[in-house]
Order: structure tokens, then C-alpha cells, then sequence
């Protein structure tokens, strides 16, 4: 959907700053291929045909990744100290250079250009290898391939670019992904980074400053977003953003400094400041203009490593706390047999399964067909993934105790095994804040889950167009819904399973979209265009979403594992999650009838705007004296 086209999202009664966020995101929305299963859900679809039975990795390539895999889990083991990393703040030298000896730096570049030419399902193992491991080394191989130059490259370069940069980052030359600004966060409108062509147009100028570029500080190749000349379409001056491929050697590049954060100590990120940097015209990306388009497309895929690492992490934390909770006794029995902390265990391992399976079913999906529409499948996962992992390994510190809370230095020093839940949990907190936070995951995909919906009825409430066109969309509008309504309250069926309980779950799952698109519908009928603004709304059918995603990923995997009609363990962990899973459905859909949105919004207000003072009050302040 383009902004040529305005019948879809009226801006009109926006403020400047929001119409300009809105419109510019809405013209680098990627037109949507196939629909893929998730796309579906939202508008009352449980059609696992697409994805059942559950999409197994084939046994060659498995037998490709795993040479590669083995490889890189024994350099890990030998010489990654991650715990030393964590101190020291730097990756050595050594470890660079080994890891780009093993290909490590060019896992999916084809092997045409100098890469492994491995599969999505393989870059995911990957992840999820060196999130059990190192956050460091995980940011730095994920920053470079996953939103760095090479991915990008891939999906859009010419030729020409492909055969001079890949084989360089397949090498490992470190790339890195420059957007964010200080006014730049979630909302790119307001970026400040210019490129201006030059007189004779075979060349741009770029000044400006990036904010918490990963890699940056060591990067030799970045894609580099900024503002070119604003263009007229439909007879109004658009603004255009541009991806630039920027060698740092190039005069006018400059690190002004190394951010250092909470966790991912040795991650290489910095301030990075371009002063009359000339980059070729040649060095754009797509095409002038299409720079948001490049970003979000390379996240879309890109976003399928983070929820990778944290399955790692989570399996991981699972692990340190499986092994504690049977080895620590107090109060006359192993911990794991007290059932506050056996629920804790439980919900770890069925959140990790559930995790893994999908991203295995994403990748899948991006492994059957390059160009596939997984925008909402990441989302999903990168939403569901870094939330779940982040409870995980909080978890996991609880069931530590102190010891959880202790470095794995001290612990190794009073001579207990040292196991880096403190590090992993300041490593992974950063996981629901970058490469889109929560909030606008759930905001991206709940524009996708009324797509359909403003497709078929926005130009009906979009006051911008004429009445004709208007009396022409709703009567549109009338036909479509005239069908679609009544068939999301006929009986819905899941098939395509073995299993009985996991049937029953399916079924649910099947009926529960029914009730999620109806729901997504009545609020559309009661809020109209003022639903975009009900933002805690939206979020809650989000999140039903979820975990129906989840649930079909769940059922489908396990009843591919335990071969259908068996009783195996697997069955038992799926049919727990399925429960639980349900049960946080449940309560999302009574919170959309029953909540105190209102109240917390008049509350938020009068904070904002100085009142309630005396909740602040007693405390030494960042203002002075109260
Ligand atoms: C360690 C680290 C590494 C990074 N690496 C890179 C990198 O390599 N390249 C790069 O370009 N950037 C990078 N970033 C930037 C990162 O992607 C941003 O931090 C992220 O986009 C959020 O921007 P912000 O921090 O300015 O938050 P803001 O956009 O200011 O948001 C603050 C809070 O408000 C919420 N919020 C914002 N808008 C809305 C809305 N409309 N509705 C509801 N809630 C909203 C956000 O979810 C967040 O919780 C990195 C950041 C860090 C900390």
C-alpha cells in the first residue's frame, strides 16, 4: 500500500508529526505477496494447509548446516569466553578472525559471492547456538548479517554491488545498520541525516549523526539512511529517505565515540558522525526513495535472528535451572519438587518448545520461497520470542536464588559453577527494545491485521474523499462483509492432526480466530477511524494472535515429533502450553470487555502534565530540592 493511495488511513485529522510518521511508514509498506498462515488469523483463518504437516528441515540440508554448526559450537567451547568478553568488553582479535575463517560472517550469502550459502533454518540455528552462548558475539554476527550490508544486498543490490561488496563481508569486513539518530527512535520521519545530490548528480553529499550503531565502531561497510530532495507526488512534496552503502574509509566518516550499555559489553557500537561524505550514486540501495522500504524489508527476514538467539538463551537458562532444581535441596526436597518453582519450569520449557517451533516455522517458510511474505510471521516471533525469553531467564534467576544474582566470576572464585544468569539477563534486556520494541511490534502488526479491513471499508470513514467515491466504497463494503461476517460464526474445524488432545486444541485455536476477527470487527464498527488510537485494544487482539501463531506451531511440530498417534513426552509439554496459552487468551479477551484503559490514560495524563506531584515526593530527585 502506497501513499498514492490515500483511501486507506485518513490523516487528515492527525497532528503534522503523525501524519508525517503514518504516511511515511504507509509508502514503505512492501505490497504483500502470499498470504501467508499468520495474515490469515486476523481475519478469522486457521488454515494450516499452508504449514501442516509441520515443515521438517530436509535430512540434506540439516547434513549442511550441521558441518558448519559443529564447527562453530567447538569454537565457542574453546575460545569464546563469553564471561571474559562480559569484563573485558571487547571480542579478541583471535575470535574475529577465527570466527571469519569458519564462514561465520557470511552464513546465508551465497556461495556464488564467497558465503556458506546456507539456509534461513541454518541462520537460525546458528542464532540460537550463539545465544546459549555469548550476547556479544551473537550482536556482533547478527547486526552484521542481519541488518548490516549483506542482507539488504541480497534482497536488493545490483549486481555490480553484490560482486563488490558480499565477497568483502562474506570475508568478515564487519557491516553495520545506521538509523536511529537522537530524534530518531521509533519514528523515522524525524530524521535529520540529509544526503544532497551533487551538481552533476553522479554522487550524494551525506552529513549528519547516527545514534547506537552496533558494529559502527569497527564496521569497514554501513548502510546509511538519510533524507534526499523531497519529491512531488500527487501534487504534494513527499519525504524521501535513501539507503546508502558507506565505506568508513571514506573522507568524512567519523566514530565519535563507544556506547557502552547495561549488557552486550563488548558490543562495538557507537556515535557516528558523516561530514560532506560523498558516496556514489551507484551506492544507493533500491532505489532514491526507497530506503525505509529497504529497512523494513531487511528487518522482515533480519527480524527471524533475535527470536533465534533468544530460543538459544532460553534453552540454555533452562538447562542451568533444570540442573539447579534437582540438585538443591531446601525445606526437605529438591526445589524442583516445591510447586512455585516446578510451575516455573514448566512454563520455561513449554515457552522454549513453543519458541523454537516458530521460528523453525518462519524460517521454513523464507527457506520454500525467497521472496515470501513473512512480515507478520517475524513480527510475531520477534514479539512473542523476546518477551517469553526475557520471563524465561528472570525465571531463571529466581530459581538460582543468590546465586543468580551472583557474576559468574565470583561464583567461579568461591569455587561453584559458574553460571551466567546475571549476564545473560542483562545481555537479553535489550532484546524487546531494539529492531522494532514491543510497542511497535504491536502497533506494525496491528496495521497489518486491519489491512484487509481498510482495504474493504477505509475509504468509507476517510472524509479526505469525495462522496461518490465514498457511496461507491461502502456499497463495496456492504458486499464483502455481507459474506464475510456471518461465516466467522459457523463452526470451525482444524484437521490435518493426529493426535487427539492436540485436535482439541487445534479446534479451539480454529474457533478462537473466528472470535478474533469478529472482535477486531465490532471494535472497528464502534471505534471507526478513532481505533488506531485505542492502542491497549489492538494490542490485546495482537496478542490473541500470538499466541494462536504459537498454539498452531506448537500442535503441528509435536505431532510431527511423536509421530501422531503415540503418547510421547513431547505431547504432554505441547498439550501443557496449549492450556496455558489459552488461559492468557481467555483474559485478553475479557480484558477487551472489562479494563481500566481510560483511567490509566487520565492518570498518564495528569502525570504529564505536572499533577500527583506528591507521588514523586521524598526522594532525592534529578531536579533539586522538593
Ligand atoms: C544496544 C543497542 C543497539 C542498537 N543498535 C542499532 C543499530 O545497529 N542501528 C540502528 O539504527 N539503531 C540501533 N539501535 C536503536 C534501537 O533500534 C532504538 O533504541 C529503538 O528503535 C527504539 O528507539 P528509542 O530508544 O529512541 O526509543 P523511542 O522511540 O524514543 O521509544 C521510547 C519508548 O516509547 C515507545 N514508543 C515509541 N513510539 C510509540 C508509539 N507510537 N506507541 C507506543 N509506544 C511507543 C517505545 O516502544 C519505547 O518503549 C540500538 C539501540 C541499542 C540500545
Amino acid at each position: 500500500m502506497a501513499i498514492e493511495e490515500p483511501e486507506i488511513i485518513d490523516t487528515s485529522k492527525m497532528s503534522a508529526g503523525q501524519r508525517a510518521a503514518i504516511e511515511l511508514t504507509e509508502a514503505a509498506r512492501t505490497a504483500p505477496g502470499g498470504k501467508t498462515f499468520a495474515a490469515g488469523l486476523f481475519m478469522g483463518e486457521f488454515n494450516l494447509a499452508g504449514i501442516s504437516p509441520f515443515p521438517i528441515q530436509s535430512d540434506d540440508d540439516r547434513a549442511r548446516g550441521d558441518v558448519f554448526l559443529k564447527k562453530l559450537e567447538s569454537l565457542l567451547r574453546d575460545a569464546v569466553d563469553a564471561d571474559e568478553i562480559d569484563r573485558t568488553g571487547e571480542i579478541p582479535e583471535v575470535v574475529i578472525d577465527a570466527l571469519a575463517k569458519l564462514g561465520a560472517f557470511g552464513i546465508k550469502i551465497p556461495e556464488e559471492y564467497g558465503g556458506l550459502g546456507l539456509s534461513q533454518t541454518n541462520y537460525c540455528r546458528a542464532a540460537m547456538l550463539l545465544g546459549s552462548w555469548c550476547g556479544s558475539t551473537t550482536a556482533l554476527l547478527s547486526a552484521h548479517q542481519s541488518i548490516g550490508v549483506p542482507q539488504p544486498l541480497i534482497l536488493f543490490g545490483t549486481e555490480e554491488q553484490k560482486k563488490k561488496y558480499l565477497p568483502r563481508v562474506a570475508r568478515g569486513e564487519i557491516s553495520a545498520f545506521a538509523l536511529t539518530e537522537t530524534g530518531v527512535g521509533s519514528d523515522p520521519a524525524t530524521m535529520t541525516t540529509r544526503a544532497e545530490p551533487t551538481p552533476d548528480g553522479n554522487a550524494f553529499i551525506i552529513n549528519g549523526e547516527k545514534l547506537w550503531c552496533t558494529n559502527g565502531t569497527k564496521a569497514g561497510v554501513i548502510v546509511v539512511m538519510a533524507k534526499t530532495p523531497a519529491k512531488i507526488v500527487n501534487g504534494k512534496s513527499k519525504e524521501q529517505i535513501t539507503a546508502f552503502i558507506v565505506e568508513t574509509n571514506w573522507p568524512g566518516v567519523e566514530v565519535i565515540c563507544r556506547c557502552r550499555f547495561m549488557g552486550l559489553k563488548a558490543l562495538y557500537n557507537g556515535v557516528l558522525r558523516f561530514k560532506d561524505v560523498r558516496v556514489p550514486r551507484e551506492n544507493i540501495l533500491l532505489a532514491e526513495g526507497k530506503g525505509l522500504r529497504v529497512a523494513l524489508t531487511t528487518l522482515d527476514t533480519g527480524r527471524l535472528t533475535l527470536p533465534g538467539a533468544c530460543a538459544g538463551l532460553s534453552k540454555r537458562c533452562l538447562e542451568i535451572s533444570r540442573k539447579w532444581a534437582g540438585e538443591r535441596v531446601q525445606w526437605g526436597s529438591p526445589i524442583g519438587k516445591h510447586a512455585a518453582i516446578a510451575e516455573k519450569l514448566a512454563r520455561m520449557a513449554a515457552n522454549t518448545f513453543a519458541m523454537e517451533s516458530m521460528v523453525l516455522l518462519a524460517a521454513s517458510s523464507v527457506d520454500k520461497d525467497k521472496h515470501a511474505d513473512v512480515r507478520l510471521d517475524a513480527a510475531l516471533c520477534k514479539l512473542w520470542a523476546t518477551e517469553a525469553s526475557w520471563e524465561i531467564v528472570n525465571d531463571a534467576m529466581q530459581i538460582r536464588g543468590g546465586r543468580g544474582y551472583e557474576t559468574a566470576d565470583s561464583l567461579r572464585k568461591r569455587g561453584e559453577t559458574p553460571f551466567a544468569i546475571e549476564r545473560f539477563l542483562r545481555d537479553s534486556r535489550i532484546n524487546t527494545i531494539f529492531e522494532g520494541s514491543s510497542e511497535i511490534m504491536r502497533l506494525f502488526i496491528a496495521r497489518e491485521m486491519l489491512d484487509p479491513h481498510l482495504k474493504v471499508a477505509g475509504a468509507v470513514l476517510n472524509s479526505k474523499l469525495p462522496t461518490s467515491h465514498r457511496l461507491r466504497a461502502t456499497a463495496k463494503a456492504f458486499g464483502f462483509y455481507a459474506r464475510w461476517y456471518p461465516a466467522q460464526w459457523l463452526p470451525a474445524s482444524a484437521s490435518g492432526i493426529r493426535n487427539a488432545a492436540l485436535k482439541r486444541h487445534l479446534r479451539y485455536a480454529a474457533r478462537t480466530a473466528h472470535r478474533l476477527a469478529r472482535g477486531i470487527f465490532h471494535s472497528m464498527a464502534r471505534h471507526g477511524p478513532k481505533l488506531e488510537r485505542e492502542q491497549l485494544l489492538l494490542f490485546r487482539f495482537v496478542n490473541i494472535g500470538a499466541e494462536l501463531f504459537a498454539i498452531a506451531a506448537v500442535c503441528l511440530r509435536a505431532d510431527k515429533m511423536s509421530g501422531g498417534a503415540g503418547d510421547g513426552e513431547v505431547l504432554g509439554l505441547a498439550d501443557y502450553f496449549c492450556k496455558a496459552a489459552q488461559l492468557r487468551i481467555e483474559e485478553n479477551f475479557r480484558h477487551v470487555a472489562r479494563n481500566t484503559d481510560r483511567a490509566s490514560y487520565h492518570v498518564a495524563r495528569e502525570m504529564l502534565e505536572g499533577k500527583l506531584a506528591d507521588v514523586e515526593r521524598g526522594i532525592v530527585n534529578s531536579e533539586g530540592e522538593n
